[in-house]
């Protein structure tokens, strides 16, 4: 079996990396309100050990990175790190996600250094529930930021939506309409029951379907076929939209089966499953001097400790994880 194959039978050729636990923004739904334990500055990976990191996963089978956070594009020296992992060998995608409040100062930057696919998390369209979910007043960098990628030449931004009943769900409709107006893939997140001190209540959450129901009555919806690329959002288009519509469903059609992913936490740590503590230490090998090789094993490990399917229920029913949604990057 390739080493890069799980128990069952799942390829693992994608990786999300947290270069940083720390956030610009307080989103309601994803940091807790009070007791944030943040890492210090000496136990956050370096640059150089996410890199020797990265090259092992590919020398495993990764062929897709993103980049992630707290939020990434607040990390120092975020850009040269960029650059290197663009021009990583077996590397063929690199994209990165953001909450784009310093996307219209960094977007030319980080383009140049190689980075062409962009997720922009963005709950809503209007600037006073912008502030009001996430605790900042930056709607209109985030636009600025935005509509500077888009100039810029990215593609595909991806706008990340989290639905909330009661918060946004009332603005679904300018969401379809932004779709049909920009090269934007609107993506419908399921607001999901992670982190420590969660905010998550059964009555926020709205499922795919529902939302998908409700777009509807705006206009037919069609179904783009899938790719063997795609990730696990399900993809449909408007009539003559220049964006698409996404719907990433993981509490109602969990998408385990397919699931491809590692998540590297910005503490070293190597995470199987995002709604699971099951973690795999890489850090105190990466410090105590260890080989490549060692590296490989370790990836080998998280690789073998994916469980079957996710066990959301469990934090639906008030489990908690160790860490916040922003530590985990999503
Ligand atoms: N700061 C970056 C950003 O805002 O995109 C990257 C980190 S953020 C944790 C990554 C993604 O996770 C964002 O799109 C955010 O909306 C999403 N997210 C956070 N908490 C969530 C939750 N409870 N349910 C669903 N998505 C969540």
């Amino acid at each position: 079996m390739a080493p890069n194959v799980d128990d069952y039978n799942r390829e693992i050729t994608y990786l999300r990396v947290s270069v940083i636990d720390r956030c610009n923004l307080r989103c309601i739904y994803c940091q807790p309100v009070k007791n944030l334990k943040l890492l210090h500055h000496a136990d956050i990976l370096t640059y150089e050990e996410i890199l020797r990191v990265v090259e092992a996963a590919t020398q495993m089978g990764i062929s897709k990175v993103r980049v992630t956070g707290g939020e990434p594009l607040i990390r120092r020296n975020l850009l040269n790190f960029l650059f290197r992992l663009c021009r990583m060998p077996g590397l063929n995608e690199v994209s990165i996600t953001t909450n784009g409040v310093l996307l219209k100062q960094k977007a030319k930057a980080i383009f140049d250094a190689g980075v062409r696919r962009l997720n922009v998390s963005l709950d809503t369209l209007n600037p006073l529930k912008y502030a009001k979910i996430t605790g900042r007043p930056c709607f209109e960098d985030v636009w600025g930021g935005l509509e500077a990628a888009e100039a810029i030449g990215f593609s595909p931004i991806k706008l990340n939506v989290v639905a909330m009943r009661g918060v946004n769900d009332n603005e679904f409709r300018r969401f379809a309409e932004l779709s049909v107006r920009k090269p934007y893939h609107v993506r419908f997140i399921e607001y999901m029951p992670v982190g420590l001190d969660s905010q998550w209540k059964p009555e926020k959450y709205i499922s795919s379907d529902e939302i998908k129901c409700k777009l509807e009555s705006f206009g037919a919806l069609h179904k783009i076929p899938r790719s063997p690329c795609d990730g696990p959002a399900e993809r449909y288009r408007f009539e003559s939209a220049r964006g698409e519509i996404g719907f990433i469903s993981a509490l109602s059609h969990h998408f385990c089966p397919s699931c491809n992913r590692l998540r590297l936490l910005s503490d070293g740590k190597l995470r199987p499953c995002l709604f699971s503590d099951e973690e795999v230490d890489i850090k105190t090998a990466l410090r105590s001097g260890c080989s490549q090789e060692d590296i490989k094993a370790l990836f080998h490990e998280a690789i073998s400790r994916k469980p079957e399917r996710h066990h959301a229920e469990m934090l639906q029913k008030g489990a908690e994880l160790l860490h916040p949604m922003s530590a985990i990057g999503g």
